[in-house]
Parts: structure tokens; C-alpha cells; sequence
């Protein structure tokens, strides 16, 4: 069936396009901690549990195309207008429709790399060109090395605050500097994936400088602190004439109405689901102090992951921590990346870490 070759050619772009590799999931029947694709590792509350229950009666419905109720409870959370808030079908669709929103073809976009994987291919899909600005040896952006890499043609700027892989948040003071060296028509895009998790008094707060830049856009998610990566809900926080760009480009009725009470009972719950947060954060701190003990040289992490930049050894590294139970995520010839899970995953991964330090 169906084998015969198509003669349809693709995108030519396609040719070179990374896949977006998910992280490894254990075998069926196996029993493995995934520490691989920087889940929350408690279940959904009770309470989430309910209201996903109830929207399940209402599937023969589309839903509402907008997601007004949960657009304007997140509106009032951030003290912004309801016009500000795009929801999408995660962030990562999110920062494709801004994408699509403003690139023309060919148009630069400045990232810094390593850092998330679906940059690369956003950026192609949206028939821009993607300029790489290296991830400084500390796994710190280098904010005044993507600055100058700011050209005529550049349209847009992806800075990940904290940056994934590598775990560190850019700090105000650099952040407001760069936002005073990029040009205004030059659309500045905060990636705050994991912004709940951010204990380093230097971060920036990104909706002050949302107030202070009309070239800024914040993107987030409920993928991470809050515990519903199945469920695909993600936004954009923008002036308005940029809000309104990005929903044009965005899939009609993207969000599922299972997603959308999903994510407003997580709203109402969320002293709960920060106080999860806390014990992930504080596990963090177990897992980076266990690592440095151990003689491993790790970037600070303001996220829920730890970047081991282990070179050539990393693919090895991912293997032996595998065997052991714990799944985690290696970037060929870069380094391996650990999420913060369950305690006793961070105790596999610590003691597989020790038979592996560098002394
Ligand atoms: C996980 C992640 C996202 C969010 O993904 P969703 O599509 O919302 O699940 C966005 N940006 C970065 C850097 C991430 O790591």
C-alpha cells in the first residue's frame, strides 16, 4: 500500500531540516524515570483530574475558536488586556504563528544555539533564515553578541530565558541593555517555557519590559510548572496590533475545549501547582549541589533540568544513565540533559553521574 514514489517535491528547505527529536520514552513493560523531555513529574491534581472529566462531555462541540474565558483569566493574572493574550496549541505552535505573523521570506532571525530544538525548524517553516549566535562555555546567552549580529534583514530575535538545554536566565541589567541596542521594528521574542521555576533575584521581569518595549513579545506555557505537556496549552503576551497578528496566523480553534478548563482549573489551583514547583526547585538545588560535590563542572540552572556538557562522551553518558533507570536527553557531541523528576530519579542519575565524574 501506498509505495509507490510521489513525485510531489518538498520545500527544498526540508532537505536540511533537523527532525525535532522527543525525548526517549521507556520501553513498554520497563520501569525507567524519564528525565527526558522536562515534564512535571506529579500527576494532574484532583481538581484538574474534574474539570477535564467535565469538558469531556462537550467534544461533539467545537471550542470556543478564541478561548476567551481562559485568554481573559490569564489577562487578569498578568494585569494585562485580554486583546494581549494569544493561546495556542502550545507555546512552540504559539512562536510558529508569531513567526508566520511577521517574517517575510528570507528574513533573518537571530537565536542562540545550543538552545531549544524547535527553533531551528520554526524558523525554516516560516521560510525565515536562521542566524546562530553561540551559547557562551557558562551556557549563558551572549546578549551583545546576538545584538551585533542584527542586521538589516533581521525581523526577529528568540531569547530563551532560562535557556534550554543549558539551564541559565539572562539577567535584567543585560536584557534591558540589548532591548535598548535592538531596533524597534525588530520583533524581540522572550521564551519564558520555564519561568516558574526561576529563583535567580537578577532575572528580568519580562511583562516590565513588555510595558517598556512595544517590540517585545512573552511567550509561556502550561507544558511545564503547571503540569499539562499533554494537553498543548501555550500563549503569547504582545501589544495588541502584534495579538491580533499572531491569532490571524494561528489554527482555528487550536485549543481544545478539554484544554482550555484544563488550564483554567490549573489557574484556580495554582498555589497548589506552585507549591509542586518549590519541591522541584529544591530538588534542582539537591541535584546541581550532588553533581558539583562530585567534581562536575554544570552551568546554574534556573529551570527544572540540569546541561552536562560532556562533549563526545554525551551519547555514552545518556546510555549508562538508561541502563540504570533513568532516561535522560543527549545532544550528540554536546552534552546530556537531565530533568528534574522524582527524588529517587535524582539518586539513580547521582549515582550513575559519580561512576562517570570528570575526578
Ligand atoms: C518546553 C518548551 C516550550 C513549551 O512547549 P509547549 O509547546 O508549550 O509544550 C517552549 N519553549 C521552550 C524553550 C521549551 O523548552
Amino acid at each position: 500500500m501506498l509505495t509507490a514514489v510521489s513525485r510531489v517535491p518538498l520545500r527544498r528547505a526540508f532537505a536540511d531540516l533537523p527532525a525535532y527529536v522527543p525525548g526517549a520514552r521507556a520501553a513498554v513493560g520497563a520501569a525507567a524515570y524519564k528525565l527526558s523531555s522536562n515534564e512535571n513529574p506529579y500527576p494532574p491534581l484532583p481538581s484538574v483530574v474534574a474539570a477535564i472529566a467535565d469538558a469531556a462531555v462537550d467534544v461533539n462541540r467545537y471550542p470556543d475558536m478564541y478561548a476567551t474565558e481562559l485568554t481573559e483569566a490569564i489577562a487578569q493574572r498578568l494585569g494585562v488586556a485580554a486583546e494581549s493574550v494569544v493561546a495556542g496549541t502550545g507555546s512552540v505552535a504559539v512562536l510558529g504563528h508569531v513567526l508566520t505573523a511577521v517574517c517575510e521570506a528570507g528574513d533573518e532571525v537571530v537565536l542562540p544555539w545550543r538552545s531549544f530544538e524547535a527553533y531551528p525548524i520554526a524558523v525554516t517553516l516560516a521560510h525565515a533564515q536562521q542566524v546562530r549566535v553561540p551559547v557562551g562555555p557558562d551556557g549563558r546567552l551572549d546578549l551583545p553578541a546576538m545584538a551585533a549580529a542584527v542586521t538589516e534583514r533581521t525581523r526577529v530575535v528568540l531569547v530563551c530565558t532560562p535557556n534550554n538545554p543549558t539551564g541559565p536566565a539572562v539577567r535584567d541589567a543585560e536584557l534591558r541593555a540589548f532591548l535598548e541596542a535592538v531596533p524597534r521594528d525588530v520583533l524581540v521574542v522572550l521564551d519564558e517555557a520555564y519561568v516558574e521555576f526561576v529563583r535567580d533575584p537578577d532575572a528580568p521581569d519580562a511583562l516590565a519590559l513588555l510595558a517598556a518595549h512595544p517590540n517585545v513579545v512573552v511567550l509561556r506555557t502550561f507544558s511545564k510548572a503547571y503540569g499539562l505537556a499533554g494537553l498543548r496549552v501555550g500563549y503569547a503576551v504582545a501589544r495588541p496590533r502584534l495579538a491580533a497578528g499572531i491569532r490571524t496566523a494561528s489554527t482555528p480553534f487550536g485549543v481544545s475545549h478539554v484544554a482550555q478548563l484544563a488550564a483554567l482549573a490549573s489557574l484556580r489551583a495554582e498555589g497548589e501547582l506552585l507549591a509542586r514547583v518549590d519541591a522541584i526547585v529544591t530538588e534542582r538545588t539537591r541535584m546541581l549541589a550532588g553533581l558539583r560535590a562530585q567534581g562536575w563542572d554544570v552551568p546554574d540552572s534556573q529551570a527544572n533540568f540540569v546541561w552536562l556538557p560532556l562533549g563526545d562522551r554525551a551519547a555514552t553518558f545518556a546510555e549508562r544513565c538508561g541502563q540504570a533507570g533513568a532516561i535522560v536527553r543527549p545532544f550528540a557531541g554536546d552534552g546530556v540533559r537531565v530533568s528534574v523528576g522524582e527524588r529517587e530519579a535524582t539518586d539513580i542519575f547521582l549515582e550513575v553521574a559519580a561512576a562517570n565524574a570528570p575526578r
